[in-house]
């Protein structure tokens, strides 16, 4: 077997035609700059091959034909990856208990050794199935497994005391769909719009409310329930400001009274194995489900073997820094780094050898202390014979490499290079890179000279929080400086701010709060926490990681409205106007779009064995554009040349005041994207391939774009994931210069080199789950570090030095 995995030529996207070489059977880091080509090498490059050749083991999917990207690849073994971007898209039933396939183990163990409530005892021996709330021998015949329904208030959709047509505050109206079938039952039963509801016949108030099909007449209410089940779907066609209105009626979700929220048949609820359900065994924290486990094997012997492959998988999943989740979280309401961590316990529970895995920093959401713990169950999947790859900004994981790849030495056109490939200790004296002068101690990350003072009378504070592990704390939030929220992963830090803090802020500031995530995550759930103090915010801003965009021709141009503004400028072109091209040829969604491919750029064939080959359409080359739509330039270039344009290139391309493609909006919005570490970004990169870190970023830059001013309030969380050194430290500067313009930046974030530029601090622990919940400290990073309860502090003595 080769020792290396060999890439020649490799030249997708930024890299330039490279050789790069991993040794199998070792821990490799891929390093360099955001935008270096880090992601281009160890997943569209490798990763993709790897799928490519080993297509029996990945199921039906579009496979990429990734042969054209480099010369050859040698040395490759079956590969799995875990990529940032496609986390996730993950399905709302799975739960960490189907994901593991520990559930299936549970189930087995009710089904053998379980005893049956008296009353359900109907002689016939239960299999597993009857344990499993995805098969339909075991779900609730209620709510078919889930558990849950979502309840929608009658009363606040259709008020007694308001006119009819407020309703939804004027919802129907906007509707010329639900209008027109409005108007028709008006006219059927002589209503006047402006008369009450509360005087309606009753017969009139239920027509009213459940609609009459035989008329065509759809009832406000069943109009509501299509509303909120679109808009709570993934292809939501409502826009913002009906969600605004939607938000006030929001659906409540209840637990199904039937199975009393376990989803599960009541055979299986009235089963317990030594007095336990298997529901109560859910609900606990893999840490307390590994205790009563191991209690179980002194009661039940014969299940010994079965109890330590489970206790084996549940220590897999504590050691990679999960100890805090229960088998029956939703996997969809984990955060980016915890699934990947599932997925790596999954790797090393499979027991594989000579596999290639590939991982996207790993280290995102852990907390210092959980960082060796994760970098030694890596190191078991070495051991084991297997070649780990990861691409990687975090300092202790990279002294823990075998063997190190930078690829750079800038990003995009500047990058794509390979700078290094050898051990750390030869990187360490790598002159040409710009990661190692941080591994060396030849430079160091910046530190707060110093720390803004707080205003005890500005003080936003949370009372009494109780989500999820929270132990009805009150936290006061100084406004005006830059406050990070650290804690190791599970001790509360997202349940407080995300999950309390950012919807509470929601309803309180109403058109002051802007979201740019999905409003869907913003799931009320039953919370008594309280708010004060947010009279001196002028507006909120909460960005999140959530993937942007999920059309296939959404991209950073389209997003930040910058698109719009370009084909503007194209129609206004001398050669655009004698032709009467408007604006709207320039998109690939209409009229521009190319015959062949609709638009897609891409057509698929059927490539056997269930898998659908995706190749570039002929027609357009791939760009998804028509003919004409391409003939038009300005100043030279063409929609598809600015599409291909970096960030940085368009900055130039817009910003000179002399050419006709001069827009001063356009020029702000492209140097606010630099000043964010975007500069690499190409204007016309899908969405759907940016990671959640950029697209955080791009997100910020957004908002940044507008109009600032004092007393906002950026709410963002773990912001440095996807960046390396030194644009950490840009991004560090850019949250300081908001700080400085007199507004509050609130980070949940893990970076040390982040806390240790904070004003203020609240540590949340000390453990996560149970064991955390609480606040363990609070004050400036100097203070943090000679307090005796905090933790955070001593890796913050390291970074301040
Ligand atoms: P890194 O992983 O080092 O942050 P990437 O490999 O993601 O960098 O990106 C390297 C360069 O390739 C960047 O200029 C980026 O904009 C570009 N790029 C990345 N993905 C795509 C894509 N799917 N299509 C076009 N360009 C891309
Ligand atoms: P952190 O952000 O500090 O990593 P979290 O706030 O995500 O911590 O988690 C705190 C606790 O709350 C953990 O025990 C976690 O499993 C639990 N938790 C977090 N989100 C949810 C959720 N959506 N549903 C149920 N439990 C949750
Ligand atoms: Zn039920
Ligand atoms: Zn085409």
């Amino acid at each position: 077997m080769a020792t290396f995995i060999e890439i020649q030529g490799a030249r997708i996207h930024n890299l330039n035609n490279i050789n790069v070489r991993i040794p199998r059977g070792m821990l490799t880091v891929i390093t360099g700059v955001s935008g270096s080509g880090k992601s281009s090498l160890a997943f569209d490059t490798l990763y993709e091959e790897g799928k490519r050749r080993y297509l029996m083991f990945s199921g039906t999917q579009f496979i990429v034909d990734s042969t054209a990207h480099f010369d050859s690849i040698t040395g490759m073994s079956p590969t799995a990856a875990v990529e940032q971007r496609i986390i996730r898209q993950s399905n709302p039933r799975s739960t960490v208990g189907t994901r593991t396939k520990i559930g299936n183990l549970l189930a087995v163990l009710f089904a053998s050794y379980g005893s049956r409530h008296p009353d359900y005892e109907d002689g016939e021996p239960l299999s597993m199935e009857y344990f499993l709330r995805n098969s339909p021998k075991g779900m609730c015949v209620k709510c078919l497994g889930t558990g849950q329904y979502h309840h929608l208030d009658e009363e606040a959709i259709v008020p007694m005391n308001k006119p009819i047509k407020d309703v939804f505050d004027g919802f129907i109206m906007k509707h010329r769909f639900y209008r027109s079938s409005f108007k028709k039952f008006c006219e059927l039963y002589d209503v006047d719009v402006n008369e009450t509801i509360g005087t309606l016949s009753e017969e009139v108030l239920t027509l009213f409310k459940y609609g009459c099909r035989r008329s065509g007449f759809i009832g406000a209410i069943v109009v509501f329930h299509d509303i909120y089940k679109h808009s709570s779907s993934e292809n939501n066609r409502h826009n913002g400001a009906d969600k605004v209105v939607l938000w006030g009626v929001r659906a409540e979700r209840i637990a199904c009274s039937k199975c009393s929220g376990h989803g599960l048949s009541e055979h299986a609820i009235h089963t317990t194995v030594a007095g336990k359900t298997i529901s109560e065994l859910e609900q606990l924290e893999i840490g307390e489900l590994l205790q009563v486990l191991r209690a179980f094997k002194d009661e039940l012997p014969s299940s010994r073997a079965l109890l330590d492959e489970m206790t084996l998988k549940l220590s897999c999943m504590s050691e990679v820094g999960l100890h805090h989740l229960s088998l029956s979280r939703q996997v969809p309401t984990l955060s980016g780094g915890e699934i990947q961590r599932l997925f790596l316990a999954s790797y090393i529970i499979a027991e594989m050898d000579s596999i290639i895995y590939i991982f996207d920093e790993p280290t995102i959401g852990l907390h210092e202390t959980e960082k060796a713990l994760l970098i030694r169950v890596i190191r078991s999947l070495v051991k084991r014979g297997n070649t780990v790859v990861a691409v990687e900004h975090d300092e202790q994981f990279m002294r823990a490499a075998d063997y190190i790849v930078d690829i750079g030495p800038g990003a995009g056109v500047n990058g794509g290079n390979r700078i290094f490939q050898g051990t750390l200790r030869q990187f360490m004296s790598c002159g040409e890179s710009r990661i190692a002068p941080y591994l060396s101690g030849e430079r160091s990350l910046m530190v707060k000279q110093q720390y803004k003072p707080i205003d005890e009378y500005k003080m936003l504070t949370i009372t009494n929080a109780t989500l999820h592990n929270l132990k009805g704390i009150t936290v006061s939030i100084p406004l005006g400086v830059m406050v990070g929220v650290a804690g190791v992963s599970g001790s509360g830090k997202s349940s407080l701010i995300h999950h309390t803090l950012v919807p509470k802020l929601k309803q309180l500031l109403r058109g002051k709060f802007v979201y740019e995530d999905d409003d869907n995550d913003l799931a009320i759930e039953a919370n008594e926490a309280m708010i004060s103090g947010t009279e001196p915010i002028k507006r909120c801003i909460v960005v999140g990681q959530r993937p942007i965009g999920r059309s296939k021709t959404s991209c950073p141009a389209t997003y930040t409205g910058i698109a719009d503004r370009i084909r503007a400028l194209l129609a206004r072109t001398e050669e655009a106007m004698a032709h009467g091209y408007a604006a709207g040829l320039f998109t690939v969604n209409s009229e521009g779009s190319c015959k062949a491919c609709k638009g897609e750029g891409v057509t698929h064939y059927h490539g056997g064995a269930g898998n659908f080959v995706e190749v570039e359409c002929e027609l357009c080359s791939g760009t998804g554009y028509a003919e004409e739509a391409l003939s038009i330039r300005l100043d030279g270039r063409n929609m598809i040349d600015i599409l291909e344009m970096s960030v940085s290139e368009a900055a130039i391309f817009f910003g000179r005041q002399q050419s006709e493609a001069y827009d001063r909006t356009i020029h702000t919005i492209l140097t606010t994207l630099e000043r964010v570490g975007l500069g690499y970004m190409t204007l016309g990169q899908k969405t759907t391939t940016i990671s959640g870190g950029e697209a955080q970023r791009i997100k910020l830059a957004k908002e940044l774009c507008k109009p600032s001013g004092r007393d906002m309030v950026y709410i963002l969380d773990e912001p440095t994931t996807g960046l390396s050194f030194a644009d950490t430290e840009h991004l560090i500067s850019l949250m300081q210069q908001l700080v400085d313009a007199g507004s509050t930046v609130i980070v949940t974030e893990h970076d040390p080199s982040v806390l240790s530029n904070c004003d203020y601090l609240i540590e949340l622990g000390p453990g996560g789950g149970r064991e955390g919940g609480e606040v363990i400290a609070t004050g400036t990073p100097s203070e943090l570090i000679r307090h005796e309860h905090s933790i955070i502090g001593s890796y913050l003595r390291k970074a301040i030095g």
